[in-house]
C-alpha cells in the first residue's frame, strides 16, 4: 500500500472570495494537533485538528452562508484518491475540495457556479426581501436553463436575468419579451416548483407567477408545451 502524505485543499475565502490552494502534510500533525490555513487577505480559511492522526476534524468558514461548517474525516479520506467536497449544506454547493492536487484542480475547474451562488458571492443576498425564496427560485431557474427548458418562444435560449428585491425579471434580447417571477414569499416557491419549463411569449410581458393570474399561468404553460 502506498501512503500518501500530501493533500491539497482548495477553498474559497469567505472574506475576499479568492479561491485559495494549500498543501496539507500528514506530518504537520506530528507535533501539534492543529493546522490553520489562512488566505492571503489574512482571513482564516480552514482549521484541521487531530489528536491521533486517524480522525480529523475540519472546520471552515463558508463563503456562501457565512457560517462555520464542520466535517469529520479519517485520514484515508483526506489523504485519499478522491477530491472530497467542502460543502455548504444550506446552499447545496461546495466552497472547496480536499484531495490529490490533480483531482482538486479539476473539481475546481468543473465547479459551475449557479446564479444563486453568484448572487450570494456578489453580496446581493442582503438586497433581497426574502433571500431564501429568491435563492431557491434562482436555483430552480438555473436548473431549467441547464436542461434547456428556459428561453423565449422566438428561439433565444440566453435570457438576461435582472434581480430585484422582490422579483426576477427575465429579458429576451432578441425580441421584446419579458418574464416576471415574484420571489418574496414561500407561496412563490410553491408556484414555481411545479413549472418544468418557461418559454417567454415573443414580444410580450408575462407575469409568470402573479397570484391573481393563476389560471393564466397554467394555460400558458400548456401552450408552451404545444409549441415545443
Ligand atoms: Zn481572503
Ligand atoms: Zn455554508
Ligand atoms: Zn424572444
Amino acid at each position: 500500500m502506498i501512503l500518501t502524505t500530501n493533500t491539497t485543499i482548495a477553498i474559497q475565502c469567505s472574506q475576499c472570495g479568492e479561491l485559495e490552494f494549500h498543501a496539507l502534510s500528514l506530518f504537520a500533525f506530528s507535533r501539534q494537533g492543529r493546522k490553520n490555513l489562512h488566505c492571503g487577505c489574512g482571513r482564516q480559511l480552514l482549521s484541521v485538528t487531530s489528536r491521533n492522526r486517524r480522525q480529523f476534524n475540519i472546520t471552515y468558514d463558508c463563503a456562501y452562508c457565512g457560517e462555520t461548517h464542520y466535517l469529520r474525516l479519517n485520514h484515508h479520506a483526506i489523504w485519499g484518491k478522491e477530491a472530497l467536497p467542502l460543502a455548504c449544506p444550506d446552499v447545496g454547493a461546495s466552497v472547496g475540495y480536499i484531495g490529490p492536487k490533480q483531482k482538486v484542480t479539476q473539481a475546481c475547474r468543473n465547479r459551475e457556479k449557479s446564479i444563486g451562488e453568484l448572487a450570494v458571492e456578489l453580496g446581493y443576498e442582503e438586497e433581497f426581501e426574502n433571500p431564501e425564496v429568491m435563492l431557491w427560485v434562482l436555483d430552480h431557474l438555473h436548473r431549467l436553463a441547464r436542461q434547456g427548458d428556459l428561453g423565449c418562444a422566438c428561439g433565444n435560449h440566453e435570457l438576461t436575468f435582472e434581480l430585484l428585491p422582490d422579483r426576477i425579471e427575465l429579458y429576451c434580447e432578441c425580441c421584446e419579451a419579458v418574464g416576471v417571477i415574484y420571489a418574496d414569499s414561500s407561496d412563490n416557491v410553491r408556484q414555481i416548483e411545479g413549472i418544468s419549463s418557461i418559454y417567454l411569449e415573443e414580444n410580450k410581458t408575462w407575469l409568470i407567477n402573479n397570484p391573481l393570474r393563476g389560471q393564466h399561468i397554467s394555460r400558458t404553460i400548456e401552450e408552451e408545451k404545444k409549441w415545443r
